[in-house]
């Protein structure tokens, strides 16, 4: 069966192509029917939303079929790795909701044993220690039509072999200098095969394991092995390992028997549009203060993406509504941004800012009055209950929400014009203020006391509703609006430009001076979201204080963007 129609009937079950896979093995009773997969990031940078497209299969499969999970730092390279990472790696899992409970490994835990068995491989002829450098190793690999040429070195003896690899471990030789290679084939159609590398000198000090090693094995040399060490038996990864799975099995059974033997299986990687994915190209933005760090919420990093509050939840249901396939392709940002809206939705507290106020004065509302209104936490719920607001006779509009010389079909607020404050009353404009050069400083109205919101006699209709705030209550706001990080679709496509030269100059833009209601003062609890009515989605950021409350738009309420770029 082609790869395409095993697809379609998974689909069918309701299985992606994976969980049908895995199905079937525990069907067949494979692995003494155990089911334990593993998540195994390289502790090199901050997770992003690729990586929690893996965390959501490997965990998710665990979860669906009784299995476990493991936490694998792939720490193999010291000179790229740090604890930073490894903390925050954790942190970004466990936030998505995932957990592994004891089932956290390192593959430098398996460092003894993968050079016990490379020693072994060396005796048994199946390795041997190359003095070429890189340069000359890849000039000998040959082309996939043509075959390689082997290494001047390849038939050295197995005791000199050993007796090199020893010395290259004790630190006797620079870096660079020598690499352990496997004996394959040089002449293989699989150009994984024309001798891998499987170990080479790093003499950078380990985060975990000091400096207890000066040879580190190579992906291929360890990855396979690592999975077989910790019992793993489906070893789910991204298609571009696909070409590496006959090395991975080839290593896998110097180690499995007939009992059990870990089994690799690829996935469609996770691409964004408007953003880069490598983490090399991540770390380079933080490195060059081109964001503000890892968390940068225009980073497509995970935590980037909690400061800037998107939920787990909407994280989650994006994975699933792009699914998992064998094809690659690029998946469009304004899902996952209808993804965020639609959690927001059913979870923000609905509350009023006034990001661009405009004073208005309502002339017959006493100047010492305070009345307490009531408002819907969240009108898509039926138990988030309500929270008050004060209204007074001086109370913020949105600049917008006022046109002097407005066009037809304008419900806003106008001269001689008719709206109603939201939960409030029915307000009409009657004056316009300006100042000397002409900027309108104060709007005169007179409000309609028989049409409170939830009174009996406020049935009277108007057509525009606004959002507002009260001019001595408010509390005063900085936000901060972001916008695509690229300002083009496909970043890694532009093979000609530096990627930085891409980036969009007006991603981030800083608004002081916004009002919103004391309630919204007195609970935003950073991370926790809001919907500011009329406006969007939006979380207290992490720099925020009692005093200096620093919003962060999570994302605007429509999805505005899509249709300028149609027009
Ligand atoms: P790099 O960008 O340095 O090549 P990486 O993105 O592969 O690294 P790892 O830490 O090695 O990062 O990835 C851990 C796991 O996450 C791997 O199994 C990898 O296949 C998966 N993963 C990484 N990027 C994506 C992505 N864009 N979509 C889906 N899975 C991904
Ligand atoms: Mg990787």
């Amino acid at each position: 069966m082609s790869t395409n129609t095993q697809e379609e009937s998974a689909e069918k079950r309701g299985l992606n192509f994976v969980e049908q896979i895995v199905a079937d093995d525990l069907r067949a009773g494979k692995n003494g029917g155990r089911l334990n997969t593993r998540f195994p990031p390289e502790p090199n940078g901050y997770l992003h939303i690729g990586h929690a497209k893996a965390i959501c299969m490997d965990f998710g499969v665990a979860e669906k079929f009784g299995g476990t999970c493991n936490l694998r730092f792939d720490d193999t390279n010291p000179v790229k790795e740090d604890v930073e990472y490894v903390d925050s790696i954790r942190e970004d899992i466990h936030w998505l909701g995932f957990d592994w409970g004891d089932r956290e490994y390192y593959a430098s835990d398996y460092f003894p044993k993968l050079y016990d068995l490379a020693v072994r491989l060396i005796k048994e002829g199946k390795a041997y220690v190359d003095d070429q450098t890189s340069e000359q190793i890849a000039a000998q690999k040959g082309t996939p039509t043509e075959p390689g040429k082997e290494s001047p070195f390849r038939n050295r003896t197995p005791e000199e072999n050993l007796d090199l690899f020893e010395r290259m471990n004790a630190g006797e030789f620079d870096e660079g200098a020598r690499v352990l290679r496997a004996k394959i084939d040089m002449a293989s159609p699989n150009m994984h095969f024309r001798d891998p590398i499987m170990y080479r000198i790093i003499k950078t000090p380990h985060h975990r394991t000091g400096d207890r090693w000066k040879v580190y094995p190579m992906y291929d040399f360890a990855h396979g092995q690592s999975d077989y060490f910790e019992g793993v038996t489906h070893s789910i990864c991204t298609l571009e390992f696909e070409v590496h799975r006959p090395l991975y099995e080839y290593f896998v059974r110097e180690l499995a028997d007939d009992s059990y033997c870990p089994r690799q299986i690829e996935f469609n990687r996770l691409n964004l549009t408007y953003t880069v994915m490598s983490k090399r190209k991540l770390l380079q933005l933080v490195k060059e203060g081109l964001v503000a760090g890892w968390d940068d919420p225009r980073m497509p990093t995970i935590s980037g993406m909690r400061r800037r509050g998107y939920t787990p939840r909407s994280i989650r249901n994006f994975v699933d509504l792009i699914g998992y396939t064998k094809y690659e392709a690029l998946n469009s940002v304004s899902l996952l941004e209808h993804a965020v809206r639609d959690d927001l939705n059913a979870v923000a507290t609905r509350v009023m800012a006034v990001v661009n106020p405009v004073k208005v004065v309502i002339t017959n509302y006493p100047a010492d009055k305070v009345e307490t209104v009531s408002m819907d936490n969240n009108p898509e719920q039926d138990n988030a209950g309500t929270h008050e607001m004060p209204f007074t006779r001086e109370i913020y509009i949105e600049r917008e929400d006022f046109m002097e010389n407005p066009p037809k079909k304008f419900f806003r607020l106008a001269p001689g014009g008719e709206v109603r404050l939201k939960g409030a009353y029915i307000i009409k404009c009657n004056d316009v203020i300006k100042d000397a050069d002409g900027n309108i400083t104060e709007i005169h109205c007179t409000y309609d006391p028989d049409t409170l919101s939830g009174m009996p006699g406020s049935m009277r209709k108007v057509k525009g509703t606004l959002h507002w705030v009260s001019a001595s209550h408010a509390v005063d706001a900085t936000v901060r609006l972001y916008d695509r990080l690229f300002s083009v679709e496909n970043p890694s496509a532009e093979t000609d430009r530096d990627f930085r030269e891409l980036l969009n100059p007006d991603s981030l833009r800083v608004i002081e001076g916004v009002k919103v209601e004391p309630y919204l003062a007195e609970n935003a609890e950073v991370g926790r979201p809001f919907q500011f009515q009329r406006v969007g989605y939006f979380t207290a950021d992490p720099d925020s204080r009692p005093g200096a409350l620093v919003f962060n738009r999570t994302i605007a309420l429509k999805d505005s963007w899509e249709k300028e770029q149609k027009k």
